[in-house]
């Protein structure tokens, strides 16, 4: 069994050095996170054999030397996962789900509590710093504690903001979210570079981490990317009754500051809401959206279906909405492996706190997966 668990800490690592370092991954992501569990099943039952080394233990990748490294001053951690299995007439098992709410819960000491439900992006982890509302600095993930200065490349990224907007500008803020390519742009990129003569990309998020990873910006600028906020890690300067409460006060401040919140339906018309505000205009991929403050429990009449994030009350709207964009994934414009779900209180979340690489309070509910590398790999992509 030492072995076992000795190879197959060795084939991971690999696979994770060519997925984060070199952004050229040889085998699909089913095909890893399927041996990642065998590790995690074996390591559990026999963790005299499990190496200081496994993946298990670890966040991401190493970082490359072209760039300057920076220091995180809060981690960026990793998700656990959920699978949800689906029968032959389409019905999910989400076993794994209601087991991760029965944790929560029973640590929280409550019969039931709130989530916000969001896109799981597939795409790469940022980390956008902003002084006296100006961008200062961004970095990757990396490891989770040292990422990539990417600065300049971000910079050219043309849905974040260089300065914040709105009235609650904190005097330093850090805002965590996603770069990712449109699947829109990503044909259009990919058609470019046949027509060039060179190799097209595998998928999106290749796409998506070799621009961001360029030294050159001005290649980066071309290859429009895109960035969705999904959390603020720390920020200083805001009277304690404007500090957001919950995780979804969290994202409509991000979208109040001019960052894009997920929504999928091409609304360039203002969405009236089914409570009759005002609410977003957007566009595909989703704009800044004005702030129709779903606060506290389920927001089921407070946000328009174009919305591809939900508050909701209990873990039964989490797992209704899940399903229902399952059904809206191949529809999005942007690609997602599934939806991560979070406790909403923010108190709660503080309570639950982390275990080695990961929120307690969150959980990656996966999505059966959609991609088949080695069809990709046969027509010569570049990754
Ligand atoms: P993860 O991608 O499963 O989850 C953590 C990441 O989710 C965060 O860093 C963040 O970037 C992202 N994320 C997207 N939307 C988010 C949201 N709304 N809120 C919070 N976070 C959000 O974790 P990981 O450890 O980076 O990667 C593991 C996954 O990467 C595996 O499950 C596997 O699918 C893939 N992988 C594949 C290979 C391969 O060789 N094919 C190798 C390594 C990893």
């Amino acid at each position: 069994m030492q072995n076992k668990i000795k190879q197959l800490t060795e084939q991971l690592n690999r696979y994770a050095h060519e997925y984060y370092t070199l952004d050229a991954p040889t085998v699909p992501d089913s095909e890893y996170d399927q041996l990642y569990r065998e590790l995690e099943r074996l390591e559990a039952e026999f963790p005299q054999f499990r190496l200081p080394e496994s993946p298990t233990q670890r966040v991401g990748g190493a970082i490359l030397s072209e760039f300057a490294s920076v220091a995180h001053a809060v981690p960026m951690l990793s998700l656990n996962n959920a699978f949800s299995p689906q029968n032959a007439n389409g019905v999910f098992d989400h076993a794994e789900t209601l087991a991760f709410n029965e944790r929560v819960c029973k640590d929280l000491g409550v019969s039931s509590t709130a989530y916000t439900i969001e896109p799981k992006f597939d795409g790469l982890a940022i980390s956008l710093l902003y002084q006296n509302g100006v961008l200062v600095q961004a970095a990757t993930r990396g490891d989770g504690a040292v990422g990539e200065d990417v600065t300049e490349n971000v910079r050219t990224i043309r849905n974040i903001p260089l300065k914040l907007h709105g009235n609650r500008i904190p005097t330093m803020i850090e805002v965590r979210g996603e770069v990712l390519m449109l699947k829109a742009d990503f044909i259009a990129l990919n058609e470019r570079q046949i027509a060039q003569q060179q190799k097209p990309f595998a998928n999106p998020r290749n796409a998506a981490a070799g621009s961001l990873r360029q030294l050159n910006s001005k290649i980066a600028a071309e290859r429009k990317l895109h960035f969705f906020g999904y959390g603020i890690a720390r920020f200083d300067g805001i009277v304690a009754e404007n500090r957001p409460k919950t995780h979804a006060e969290e994202l409509l401040w991000l979208a109040e500051l001019g960052f894009s919140l997920p929504q999928s339906q091409s609304c360039h018309e203002l969405v009236p809401s089914p409570c009759g505000r005002g609410l977003g205009r957007g566009q595909n991929g989703g704009d800044p959206l004005p702030s129709p403050l779903p606060k506290g429990e389920g927001a089921d009449c407070r946000q328009p279906e174009s919305y591809d994030w939900k508050v909701c009350a209990n873990i039964a709207e989490v797992l209704q909405f899940y399903e229902q964009m399952s059904t809206k994934r191949p529809h999005l414009p942007y690609e997602i492996d599934g939806m991560v779900i979070k406790v909403n209180d923010l108190a709660q979340q503080e309570k639950l706190g982390f275990v080695s690489r990961a929120p307690r309070w969150a959980i990656a509910h996966k999505f059966p997966a959609e991609e088949a590398l080695t069809v990709v790999e046969d027509i010569d992509v570049q990754v």
